[in-house]
């Protein structure tokens, strides 16, 4: 199994190699070459099985072997015991044929958490037995952060320098990145929005001397090896209700693209999804784009579901690089087009989208109405993103079983919810100290060499 880029001008690399580097040197990112599938029997199998299992059997044939079956089947039973649900990803019904997965039991609250405590285990392993180190450096909108912190906090061979930006970030998210103790994280708040945290990531990422020089990793949703991990939620949950025999349509309240992009690769694989639907808030340029084939930048707007207060999402390139026929030099000429802000996807690509996904987005207005209608009506208390979600799949609702991801604990961001429902979400009681510890952050410029001698600087002190 070997990893190509989306721009077809880097070297080839192997499932170990393409998660250590993040980013394919072409500036493109890292997909199987080709996706393995698995038979309708396989599928059936999985039915009672538990998450770990499931998860081995999923992600196994992307591997290529770098792993035997039993150092896999650890890294995957250390990855996911910090979870506070047996399911680990557990469904609850919504309406008659309406479910939300839950995906935030994990140590963080956020389904990042999933693909980030996967990436930890594995890493740990690759690096010891390399005898390796590395400087990992993320981006976050809020909740990668803290889940690459929880993940890598305390190990010897890895630094952890995260990006955020300043000021746009909930409460709880920046207490969770600021306040761990550990040496070898660093919270660095930046001057500025997320997409200009991407950008400074990537630039880091394009200057050699410099990646090369700390060992510059990438565990951002950019990296296949966390794509790979949330592939495994839509088989374990389509499984529980009543796949392969029958078809389950998704609902996914997205930004980068990461997570749906995962249920796309399921669907490839043989899952029989239905319809996939995009969700977005008003940052909306992923459900302009299935509207109108042009992708058209616009400025970030701050909403109440600010992890996904994103305009450039990195991961729809790689949905473009298969609706394309998979022709990395034409997906490096959008890319090359989308520097002056925006790119015209071509009308046999668009076809092919349109095909794959379907789009909806909610206004502030009504994702807070949302909030209060699955509350009076469920019980159920949903955060801003996992409600965007909802009404969106609201609209989408058909003969196929309806499942809506549910990417974070409402408790994340207690204001939206409080201001929708008129009550507070309580923080578990394991994090309820968490508001009052010190924090350690530092405060950045939007300027890269500053970044740079940062981050060498704590490197060498270490
Ligand atoms: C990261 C995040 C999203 C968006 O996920 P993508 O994979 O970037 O599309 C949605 N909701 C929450 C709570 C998140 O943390």
């Amino acid at each position: 199994m070997k990893y190509i880029s989306t721009r077809g001008n880097a070297p080839e690399l192997t499932f170990e190699d393409a998660m250590l580097t993040g980013l394919a040197r072409d500036g493109g990112l890292y997909v199987p070459e080709t996706v393995p599938t698995m038979s309708k029997e396989e599928i059936a199998a999985l039915a009672g099985l538990s998450y770990e299992e499931t998860a081995f059997r999923v992600m196994k044939p992307f591997l290529g072997g770098v792993f035997s079956d039993e150092e896999f089947k650890g890294i995957i039973a250390r990855a996911y015991t910090g979870f506070r649900h047996d399911a680990r990803a557990p469904l609850v019904q919504l309406g008659p044929n309406h479910f939300l997965m839950e995906l935030f039991h994990g140590p963080t609250l956020a389904f990042k958490d999933f693909a980030m405590q996967l990436i930890g285990q594995l890493f740990q392993f690759s690096l010891a037995r390399r005898g390796e180190r590395v400087t990992i450096v993320g981006a976050t909108s809020g909740d990668t952060g803290s889940a690459a912190i929880e993940a890598f906090r305390g190990l010897d061979n890895v630094d952890v320098f995260i990006l955020f930006p300043h000021g746009r970030v909930s409460d709880i998210q920046r207490k969770q990145m600021t306040t761990p103790e550990d040496a070898n994280v660093h919270a660095l708040a930046m001057d500025g929005d997320f997409d200009d945290c991407q950008a400074k990531l990537k630039d880091m990422f394009n200057d050699f001397e410099f990646r090369d020089g700390v060992k510059l990793a990438g565990v951002n949703s950019i990296n296949w090896a966390r794509v790979l991990a949330q592939v495994v939620y839509y088989f374990s949950t389509a499984v529980s209700l009543g796949a392969p025999d029958r078809k389950i349509s998704f609902t996914v309240p997205t930004g980068n693209f990461g997570d749906i992009f995962a249920g796309y690769i399921a669907k490839k694989m043989g899952l029989p999804i239905d319809k996939l639907v995009i969700a977005t808030n008003q940052n909306d340029i992923l459900h302009r784009t299935m509207e109108t084939g042009a992708y058209t930048k616009e400025g970030v707007t701050p909403s109440i579901s600010p992890s996904m207060d994103i305009q450039v999402s990195s991961n729809f390139e790689r949905a473009l690089f298969d609706a394309y026929g998979r022709d990395g030099s034409a997906v490096a000429q959008l890319m090359d087009e989308l520097q002056d802000g925006s790119f015209t996807v071509s009308q046999g690509a668009i076809d092919v989208l349109r095909d794959t996904f379907a789009s909806g987005r909610a206004s502030e207005e009504e994702t807070m109405a949302e909030i209060t209608a699955a509350f009076t009506q469920t019980g159920e208390v949903l955060c801003p993103h996992s409600a965007v979600g909802v009404k969106v799949a609201n609209e989408n609702l058909g003969d196929s079983p309806m499942i809506t991801l549910a990417t974070a604990h409402p408790a994340k961001f207690p204001d939206a919810v409080e201001q929708a429902m008129g009550a507070r979400p309580d923080l578990p009681p394991h994090m309820a100290d968490m508001m009052d510890k010190p924090e350690r952050v530092t405060r950045v410029p939007n300027d890269l060499e500053h970044l740079k001698a940062l981050i060498k600087e704590r490197i060498a002190a270490r």
